[in-house]
């Protein structure tokens, strides 16, 4: 291929991008990615309306189309409101961004119910039902890509927020599962599985006196991940460059665990 061919295969333009959780943290990141290329941007939240007017800001300033929708996609109703918006305003779903997701926890025998099913309906359900209704979509386009953001706590565990490995371990498989039942319809499924982030989510991890530093020191290449870090594969996943890639974890966490 001429190189000036292999750079157009990069670029998403008419193409549709929708990322739960995209208004902060690695959804933004991978939202300003997808934009960079030309896709147009769904950016879904919860609760914090300025970052997600930020966010669709942010992406129409590179000249793509953008929608900010909020919805708790724990939620099936929420779910499907959501990917009925992107058809809406775009007419179709390309590309799914399973990235919603929270980080709480306790010792196993302190763990509340009310904090169990919280991280399990959104992490893991909350994946199920952007699937659910972006699917059938998908099928009679006869193409899709769909990235689910786990973890590495989903392949080695992570103490005291077992219930968090367990929905990041049951992404892998949903994974593993969606990418054989969709690979005949067009639509490969991936996961990217990041380690420590740069995100709101452990600013609090973060601000305990020396973590960071003991954590640099047990990343090989010595940094944590920026969000960026983890956009790029994502939205990597997502063009003809992956086309053949189908069912993978992909780890990006700087040589931290080296698990497949
Ligand atoms: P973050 O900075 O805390 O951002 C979370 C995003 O999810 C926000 O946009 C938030 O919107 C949205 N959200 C929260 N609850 C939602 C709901 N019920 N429905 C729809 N959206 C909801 O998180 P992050 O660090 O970027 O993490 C993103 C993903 O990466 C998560 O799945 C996480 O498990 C995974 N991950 C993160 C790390 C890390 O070190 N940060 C490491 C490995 C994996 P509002 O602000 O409106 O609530």
């Amino acid at each position: 291929m001429e190189p000036a061919h292999l750079i157009d295969s990069l670029k998403l333009k008419d193409h549709v991008a929708v990322v739960t959780g995209g208004s902060r943290g690695i959804g933004r990141a991978a939202v300003n990615c997808f934009a960079r290329l030309g896709a147009s941007v769904v950016v879904n939240y919860a609760r914090d309306d300025g970052a997600a007017k930020d966010a669709i800001g942010e992406a129409e300033a590179t000249g793509v189309g953008a929608l900010a929708v909020q919805a708790d996609v724990s939620l099936l109703a929420d779910a499907e409101r959501l990917i009925e918006a992107t058809i809406r305003q775009f007419g179709r779903v390309d590309f799914l961004v399973c990235n919603a997701g929270i980080w709480e926890g306790s010792p196993v025998d302190q763990m509340t119910e009310q904090v169990w099913d919280r991280t399990i309906d959104l992490n893991l359900k909350g994946t199920w039902t952007v699937c659910r209704a972006a699917v059938p979509y998908m099928k009679q386009q006869q193409f899709g890509r769909i990235v689910i953001v786990s973890s590495t706590a989903g392949q080695r565990g992570e103490a005291d927020v077992s219930n968090y490995a367990a929905s990041k371990g049951g992404q892998i498989s949903l994974t593993k599962s969606l990418a054989s039942e969709l690979g005949p319809f067009g639509i490969n499924v991936n996961s990217v599985a990041p380690g420590w982030v740069d995100t709101d989510m452990c600013a609090d991890a973060f601000a305990r006196q020396g973590f960071r530093k003991a954590l640099e020191n047990s990343i090989p290449v010595g940094r944590v991940a920026t969000p960026d870090d983890i956009g790029w594969p994502i939205v990597f996943l997502c063009t003809e460059w992956a086309r053949h890639i189908n069912g993978e974890i992909l780890n990006v966490n700087g040589g931290s665990v080296l698990c497949g």
